[in-house]
């Protein structure tokens, strides 16, 4: 059978790319390895009547431009902003809650410093500020470091819009690019608990502690984006992080699109240098003049390509890209909500809405990294735990709840053990940690589900459990992603695209990728 565009894998990213095309006139085939479309952005029923959102678990990167083009909210997109959005408990028993509200916030981090508290509205305006020159970008195919004069007068002009921020902007924007967390939060602020609760975003899925350069950068992929038109906002989805993945694929659907499952592509096969179809792993073959890749780019060039069709250079390349994990995901079905000694309300309260973060202050995050530098899951990791049930109580039987814990640091390898051996003991010290913290945790734990980074890429494909495709540091991302010279989602190969979170803007329910890619597809039939 032949197509105008065959994707491969229905990650968020590939039906994205998928919707545009099809709207545009397109015949597309989407072709997924697994028997459920979404890639990392799946709800999946785990135990009868609980639908949990298995990897990615909260939203805000979706782009605003994807939501209206494919008219997502006809097709059950519906998002529920997070308000508190964060709640950081003490060992002392304090506590902090942080979020859209501003009073509440000044309100709660005055109780640990009114310097800190008057200095967070200017912080904010800060990143807001570089956000401005950032954000844009995320729709744009990046300029290519060694291409003709179209890619010179584009660099030109991103230096010309730089300059135009202004010195102190500017140089803002360069260390937030550059810099380390630790340095920026330090100058800003003198709470430790608040410094550790904002920390907690500039090292989320990195293998790294927030004293490493790229880690601001990281702390900033994560303020972009916005629930419901309210910038910087994160949302649950209602009924799961899959309703992302399940609308996209109606709207895409709708414009004509052909999406298979159970279809694991086994190579892309290449004639005269030129992209002529893909082979199924059960033998059956597709062809297309075009084929795009939703999978990481590691899968895509070494494992599902011939080397002797691709530049050593560009194999090389893609040999040294950094896919080293950090997490791993626990998620729980529970009985009743925990209650904090710090904030004991029954049922569920403010500080069940937003993210709940084990994660007391700036050391404790060190420490945790410390120990997974030498190869051993941190002996009090980072804890970040979520509750989507606060907001939407269609996910699970009456009165019962999902709690995702989203655990750090762990690495993928580890020393003198395996991950099959360390698992479950890992989950129980996860468990007694915050039970320290909500006594009544443990006795209300009804099921779990433990995926450790082998798990990750086993059950989602990512290279090395790397939750973004791929490391977010400076040498990854931009046009630097997935390796220079290739930025703008083509490839060595002619017809053969990258559409998912291995090509800019990199990871994150975002779309973005596939949306650039699509515009970059369309563009050269043109
Ligand atoms: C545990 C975890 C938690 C996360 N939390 C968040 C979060 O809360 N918020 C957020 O914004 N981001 C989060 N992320 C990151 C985000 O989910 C990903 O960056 C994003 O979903 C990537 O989407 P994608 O479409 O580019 O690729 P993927 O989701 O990786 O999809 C690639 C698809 O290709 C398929 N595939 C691979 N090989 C083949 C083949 N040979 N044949 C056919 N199909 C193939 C795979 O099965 C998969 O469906 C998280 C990720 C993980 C893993």
């Amino acid at each position: 059978m032949t197509y105008d565009a065959i994707i491969i894998g229905a990650g968020h990213n590939g039906l994205v790319t998928a919707a545009y095309l099809a709207r545009s006139g397109w015949k597309v085939l989407v072709l997924e390895r697994r028997e459920i479309l979404g890639g990392c952005c799946i709800t999946e029923e785990v135990w009868p009547g609980f639908q949990v959102s298995t990897a990615s678990y909260v939203n805000s990167l979706l782009r605003p431009e994807i939501i209206r083009d494919l008219d997502l909210k006809s097709h059950g997109f519906e998002m529920l902003p997070r308000s508190p959005s964060s709640f950081t408990p003490f060992p002392d028993g304090r506590s902090l809650l942080m979020g859209p509200d501003k009073d509440l916030t000044r309100r709660e981090v005055a109780k640990f410093s009114v310097k800190d508290a008057d200095a967070l509205p200017r912080y904010e305006e800060m990143l807001l500020r570089v956000a401005d020159f950032l954000e844009p970008l995320l729709d744009q195919t990046p300029p290519n470091l060694f291409g003709g004069m179209r890619d010179l007068w584009k660099l030109g002009r991103l230096g010309m819009k730089f300059r135009g921020l202004g010195a102190a902007t500017a140089t803002e924007a360069i260390e937030i690019l550059t810099g380390a967390a630790t340095p920026i939060l330090d100058r800003w602020f003198e709470s430790d608990e608040l410094k550790a609760t904002i920390a907690t975003d500039a090292v989320i899925g990195a293998f790294a502690p927030p004293s490493h350069p790229g880690t601001a950068y990281v702390l900033f992929h994560h303020v972009m984006g916005e629930c419901n038109g309210v910038r910087g906002v994160w949302g649950y989805v209602r009924g799961g992080m899959g309703m992302i993945s399940s609308s996209i694929a109606s709207a895409a659907r709708k414009e004509g699109a052909e999406i298979r499952t159970n279809a694991e592509v086994a190579n892309i096969i290449v004639k005269n240098g030129r992209v002529s179809g893909v082979a199924l792993k059960d033998g059956s073959e597709f062809t297309a003049k075009r084929v795009a890749s939703c999978a990481d780019a590691n899968v895509t060039f070494l494992k599902l390509m011939n080397a002797r069709d691709l530049p050593s250079e560009f194999v090389t390349a893609v040999k040294r890209i950094d896919y080293s994990s950090a997490t791993v995901k626990i998620n729980v079905a529970v009985s009743e909500p925990p209650r904090f000694t710090a904030l004991p309300t029954p049922g569920v309260g403010p500080q069940h809405h937003g993210t709940m973060h084990i994660c007391p202050s700036m050391d404790y995050i060190e420490r945790a990294y410390d120990d997974a530098k030498y190869g051993k899951p941190a002996t009090n990791p980072m804890i970040e735990c979520t509750m989507a049930t606060a907001l939407d109580q269609t996910i699970a039987p009456p009165g019962q709840h999902i709690l995702s814990m989203f655990v750090q640091y762990a690495p993928y390898t580890l020393k003198g053990t395996t991950w099959d051996v360390e698992k479950e003991r890992f989950a129980d010290r996860c468990f007694d940690i915050l039970n320290n913290y909500a006594p009544n945790f443990k006795a209300s734990v009804l099921h779990r589900q433990v995926i450790p980074p082998p798990d990750m890429e086993r059950l989602w494909g990512i290279t090395g459990g790397n939750i973004m495709q791929g490391s977010m540091s400076l040498s990854n991302v931009f046009n630097l992603r997935p390796v220079p010279g290739f930025a703008d989602y083509r490839t060595p190969v002619r017809g053969l695209y990258l559409c998912g979170a291995a090509a800019h803007p990199g990871g994150g329910v975002m779309g973005a990728a596939g949306r650039n890619a699509a515009r970059e597809m369309l563009r050269d039939r043109r």
